[in-house]
């Protein structure tokens, strides 16, 4: 049952050929018998998955199913789960149990679906190879000496190791569709404001969203069905209409306008990389699509603007793990002064630091204006660019990641190379626009996505790109030897 997707798997609990229960216990056991490997969960919910299990069977009795009713999932452990730790990946919130549930997670609970557990991330989604993560980092099933990409890396390895049909994840800067990319995963952004980031620990709150990671298109759209939406608990979820995510999924791509941007094209791109991603846009171009060379010209310019925003953001909303209201508090502090001090230099972990101390150096005084206001500047070009680009383009395509999967390792101690994973990705996050990544490939034993980035709110039309290519292709239905 572990290798299939869901909708065999809705269709077969509607068919009763087996139970929700039967099914959560088979990925629990795959859980217990492989996530020693792969360190892709902080913590399994073995007990109130059973629960929601047994509560979709008595809802698929009563024929009062929807889709995904008793189809299990993981949940990144970014969002907020009443009744279940939430830890961000960090010793901060190693203890906590939020009060609440995030949007994203009610939705899910509310259609009945069955949360497995929570799975491993960056510290507070700070990072690309979920090697900052205070429980440890994730390896990647297609290769264990390989990071899963980050920093949704539980989440990739999870679902690229069949231990579950479907995860979410975030992406601030590319955390869902790096890791998807290194996984062999089919992940979506959607754009700014379309998944509500209520309840979903907050990072650099003008770029986060939430989104799924996933086996193929086809999975993403039935999951953005259940989750997307507005949300007046988010103020800036947006209250435009949902579409049903799957209806256009098998829409021909005839006549189908594709931008290469040159600049996804130049000196960092690893060759082998790059042939495979040539290679899946003449599979495009079989479909019927018109591919042309465009220009981001301001694309070069998103890593340094990202790494200025970012922090900025993050030195703020950080600021209200304290030690005093709620997460780690040191041992016998002296005074207030000390209890702040030790509470988040014991609690968070290096990379954090490092951003929270950026972030406030560019936010203070005198420096605002040479830093912060200069980065918000920047973005508006980027975005700039993406909006002229839309005028004569369907969709923009070019590499997810400039390279595979790395060793383990490999880049921790060079905080600059790590942030060039994502050299990308970023553009899309400070433009707001939707972006996914799709398998189109390996180079030896690791996978290779294909980024596809759609104009605001297009996310039907980018799962309709990703499915006909599904369609043509069988690179995303490959699994990890050991994982099959
Ligand atoms: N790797 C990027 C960072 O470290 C993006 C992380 C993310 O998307 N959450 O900030």
């Amino acid at each position: 049952m572990h290798t299939l997707r869901l909708a065999a798997l809705s269709a077969g609990l509607k068919a009763k050929k087996f139970s929700s229960a039967e099914l959560t216990r088979g990925f629990l056991q795959r859980i217990a018998a492989h996530d020693k490997q792969l360190n892709a969960f902080v913590t399994v919910a073995e007990e109130s998955a059973l629960k929601q299990a047994n509560a979709a069977d008595a809802r698929l009795a009563k024929g009062q199913a929807v889709a995904l009713t008793g189809v299990p999932l993981a949940q990144k452990d970014i969002f907020c789960t009443q009744g279940v730790k939430t830890t961000c990946g960090s010793k901060m919130l190693a203890n906590f149990i939020a009060p609440y549930s995030a949007t994203v997670v009610q939705r899910c609970d509310d259609a009945g679906m069955v949360m497995l557990g929570k799975t491993n991330m960056d510290e507070f989604a700070m990072g690309s190879s979920n090697e900052t993560s205070y429980f440890g980092p994730v390896r990647n099933p297609y290769d264990l000496n390989a990071v899963p990409g980050g920093s949704s890396g539980g989440s990739a390895a999870a679902v690229a190791a069949r231990l579950a049909p479907i995860a979410t994840g975030t992406d601030t800067g590319g955390s869902i569709r790096q890791p998807a990319a290194l996984c062999n995963l089919t992940g979506l952004k959607p754009t700014y404001g379309r998944v509500s980031r209520y309840g979903m620990i907050a990072f650099a709150s003008s770029l986060d969203q939430g989104g799924p990671m996933a086996r193929s298109a086809e999975d993403v759209a039935l999951l953005m069905n259940v989750i997307a939406g507005f949300d007046s608990n988010d103020s800036t979820s947006v209250d435009t209409p949902v579409p049903d995510y799957t209806a256009d999924l098998t829409k021909s791509l005839a006549g189908l306008r594709i931008g290469i941007p040159k600049e996804f094209f130049g000196q960092g791109l690893d060759t082998k990389v790059e042939q495979v991603i040539r290679d899946a846009l003449k599979q495009y171009e079989r479909l019927g699509a018109k591919i042309k060379e465009i220009s981001l010209p301001n694309s070069g310019l998103s890593v340094p603007t990202y790494y200025v925003v970012a922090p900025a953001e993050c030195s703020s909303n950080l600021s209200r793990f304290d030690g005093v209201r709620y997460g780690y508090r040191c041992d016998q502090p002296v005074d207030l002064v000390d209890l702040y001090k030790r509470s988040r230099g014991e609690g968070f972990g290096a990379e954090v630091k490092r951003r929270i101390m950026i972030g406030t150096y560019a936010l203070s005084s005198g420096y605002y204006d040479a830093y912060y206001l200069k980065a918000q500047k920047l973005r508006r070009l980027i975005s700039d660019d993406f909006k002229n680009a839309y005028k004569e383009i369907d969709v923009i395509m070019g590499p997810t990641s400039p390279t595979v999967a790395f060793n383990l390792g490999e880049k921790t101690d060079d905080p600059v190379t790590m942030y060039l994973s994502d050299i990308y990705t970023i553009a899309v996050n400070l433009a707001g626009i939707p972006g996914m990544s799709i398998p189109v490939g390996f180079v030896g034993q690791r996978p290779v996505g294909l980024q596809l980035m759609g104009n605001y709110f297009d996310e039907a039309r980018l799962l309709n790109i990703a499915h006909q290519y599904q369609q043509a292709t069988d690179w995303h239905l490959r699994a990890p030897k050991g994982f099959e």
